[in-house]
């Protein structure tokens, strides 16, 4: 036997009894360049295969013992054991005309075959061809392997849909969720299989690859094992008129991307919508209402003193707060006002969160109010959100008073983009806090001119005392039974030397933010205290003064210690100094408070509530505080006596100060009807434009010498 041959083209087992032809068959495969090996009958054909694994065989018919087709069925057989696939092409040479041996050798398992006598060009062709193909059978066979291979490693399901939509195959994958039985598929049309919106869906993607020769994907949920999957199927054309589609679970990737959306648009403190997801928001409703010719307004509010509850509870507390804050809005707000009500509460909504309320950081929330059709719409909103901040919070044993102020902006009146109106409804924010705080105001162009100004009027305001631009009026209060002045208030006003007369309202809150109030309020107390000495030394006739102090005096840690000094320095009788405070600065911090009141009691002068009924204060605090009297607030007198709500609202004021020992004052008073009402409720004093408005003191001293004389 030859030795193992090493052609580049191929080797080839030639077996043939008749050693004439061998060599005519062993010159043939020389001239087509193949190597040979020659077996001279069946065994020692077999013998050489199994040893050299050639390309290809030539295998004569008749041989003595085995014959060829014998041969043939025994390579087939073994490769068949050997289990690798592979089909070694065999060539059987048959005699001339014999149907019955080529019938037979094809089904021995031969590849061709040849009559003799042989034509020895055109087999030389034909083992060539043989081998080609047989080459290429192998690759495909190798190629096709490998694809196997690679769809086993894939975990999806496949199958090919027919151009109508029949499943023609089904192969399942291993996600055991994902997908239906080939049973439940194969042969089937998919509206028999799928639901009929997703089917549909499914086969105008399945027309679409069809067209385009692109590939095309439907993303579907289906119901499966009691829980929502989401899968998707993408679908290649085969090039075949069919179309082969990979169905995948992709569930926990929707629920990763979800998760990745939520903490992009989520306040992770509150849960609801942040900045990003409330300017997308934004976005959207621009367009929408641009489209459709609609209003909407931007309400921005932020926390009047949320620093101070950081700082004086701690972190925690503040924390909880803007939680309940984002809450209290959240109620506050109607459902209308939010379109994706459910989807900020939902924490695995599918939409990103709707951001019509969101938290843009720190104690700044925004509300967005579509469909505005007027702007008191918008104003009802925010004096709700206003009322809801203003109930004391209840956190981690701590009462808590808040108060919030608004800005709102509106479109298309004042911007048509985002940024100009979320930045309007800051600065509206920043003039809402600016007039007081617990306020809201709405965005006006003015604003910004005014609040360019607003810097003048600070400068402005440091000179004031300097330049003597300051002076006080004095409003009388009168005893209503016995119809003579009791007191006065001290009123600050301003004399610009370009704007004229300022009232207080428009500078007292600059003052307090830039601390100005402080020598500003120290000046007042000074004057008021030396002038109420001086009419009483002139008049002979004592008269109580009271100086309005503002939350940030009273938070000055040397305010007894001022008004001491200013006591001893004018000589007034502590008795006829009167602090009026406001519920707001007594609630803010009670415990401080406690403390500057209990110093000033023991000065011994004459505490009051100013604007009572404005703001919240409890009735307990009020008497340990050792108040002596209350003045309600102008607002509930203006309506009266008509006002029969703000009428019983007076009278109950004034009953629960008596039984509290504290005497009340009606401030605001500008009718005689309102008078008669009160003296009829048993109101102690009155103060109003009825019974004089702020006067230079000179008047005052008139009325008080008047008082002397009689
Ligand atoms: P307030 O303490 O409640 O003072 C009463 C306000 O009501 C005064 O306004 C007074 O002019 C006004 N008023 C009096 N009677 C009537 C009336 O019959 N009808 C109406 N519509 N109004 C009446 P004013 O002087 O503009 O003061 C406004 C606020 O400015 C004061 O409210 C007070 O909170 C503050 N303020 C005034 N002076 C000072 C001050 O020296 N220091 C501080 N911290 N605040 C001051
Ligand atoms: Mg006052
Ligand atoms: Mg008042």
């Amino acid at each position: 036997m030859a030795a193992l041959p090493s052609s580049k083209r191929g080797t080839v087992l030639v077996a043939d009894d008749d050693p004439v032809m061998r060599l005519l068959m062993l010159e043939m495969l020389a001239q087509v360049g193949l190597d040979a090996i020659e077996a001279e009958d069946g065994e020692r054909a077999l013998a050489c295969f199994a040893h050299i694994a050639p390309d290809l065989v030539l295998l004569d018919v008749d041989m003595p013992h085995l014959d060829g087709f014998a041969v043939c069925r025994a390579i087939r057989a073994r490769e068949q054991e050997h289990g690798n696939g592979a089909a070694v092409p065999v060539i059987m040479v048959t005699g001339s005309d014999d149907l019955a041996a080529v019938t037979h050798a094809y089904e021995a398992g031969a590849t061709d075959f040849v009559s003799k006598p042989i034509n020895w060009p055109i087999l030389g062709h034909r083992v060539l061809y043989v081998l080609r193909a047989s080459d290429a059978i192998a690759r495909l066979r190798i190629a096709d392997a490998h694809n196997r291979a690679v769809l086993a490693a894939i975990p999806d399901t496949f199958f090919r849909l027919s151009r109508d939509g029949y499943y023609l195959d089904y192969e399942q994958g291993h996600d055991p969720a994902a997908v239906f039985t080939q049973r439940e598929c194969a042969g089937r049309h998919v509206r028999d299989v799928l639901p009929h919106p997703i089917a549909d869906r499914l086969l105008e993607q399945l027309h679409g690859v069809l067209a385009t020769q692109t590939i095309r994907s439907v993303d579907y949920e289906l119901q499966r094992d009691e829980t929502v999957h989401h899968f998707e199927a993408r679908l290649v054309g085969t090039g075949a008129g069919e179309v082969l589609g990979l169905v995948r679970d992709i569930s926990e990737r929707k629920r990763t991307e979800e998760q990745i959306r939520r903490l992009a648009y989520c306040d992770s403190l509150t849960g609801i919508p942040n900045r990003q997801a409330f300017l997308e928001t934004l976005e959207r409703e621009l367009a929408r209402s641009s489209q459709h010719g609609r209003k909407f307004a931007i309400l921005f509010m932020d926390l009047d003193s949320f620093k101070r509850i950081n700082d004086t509870l701690g972190h925690n507390v503040g924390d909880l707060l803007l939680k309940v804050v984002s809450e209290r809005l959240h109620d506050t707000i109607r459902p209308g006002d939010v379109v994706a009500h459910d989807a900020v509460l939902d924490n695995v909504a599918r939409q990103p969160p709707s951001g019509n309320l969101a938290r843009l950081g720190g104690d700044e929330f925004t509300i967005l109010i579509p469909d505005l059709d007027r702007v008191e719409d918008a104003l009802n909103v925010a004096h709700r959100v206003k009322d809801a901040m203003r109930r004391p919070f209840h956190l981690d044993g701590h009462e808590i008073f808040v108060t919030a102020s608004i800005g709102i902006s509106l479109y298309p009146e004042d911007g048509e983009d985002c940024t100009s109106l979320l930045k309007y409804a800051d600065t509206a924010m920043y003039h809402a806090k600016n007039c007081g705080k617990n306020n809201a105001k709405l965005y006006s162009s003015a604003l910004t001119t005014q609040i360019m100004s607003h810097v003048k009027l600070e400068v402005g305001l440091r000179r004031a005392l300097q330049n003597n631009e300051l002076y006080l009026q004095y409003q009388p209060q009168i005893d209503v039974r016995a119809n003579r002045i009791v007191g006065v208030e001290a009123l600050v006003r301003w004399r610009h030397p370009e704007h004229g007369i300022i009232p207080p309202n428009d500078f007292i809150p600059l003052a307090e933010e830039t601390g100005l109030i402080v020598p500003i309020g120290e000046w007042v107390l000074r004057t008021a205290c030396s002038q109420a000495r001086a009419w009483h030394r002139e008049c002979r006739h004592g008269v109580r003064v009271a100086v309005n102090l503002s939350a940030r005096q009273f938070k000055d840690e040397n305010l007894a210690q001022t008004v001491l000094s200013v006591l001893n320095d004018t000589g007034l009788d502590p008795r006829m100094l009167e602090l009026e405070l406001t519920e707001g600065t007594l609630m803010d911090d009670a415990l401080a408070t406690l403390a500057t009141l209990e110093q000033l009691r023991a000065i011994g002068v004459y505490l009051s509530i100013d604007d009572f009924g404005t703001g919240y204060s409890s009735m307990n605090y009020l008497k340990r505080f050792d108040v002596r009297a209350l003045k309600i607030d102008k607002s509930f007198i203006s309506g009266l006596p008509q006002d029969s709500e703000n009428a019983a609202i007076t009278r109950a004021i004034i009953a629960m100060a008596h039984g509290l020992k504290m005497a009340v004052v009606a401030e605001g008073v500008e009718t005689d009807e309102q008078l008669a009402l009160l003296e009829q409720y048993g109101c102690d004093v009155a103060q109003g434009y009825l019974l004089g408005r702020p006067t230079a003191e000179g008047a005052i001293a008139e009325m008080l010498m008047a008082l002397t004389e009689a």
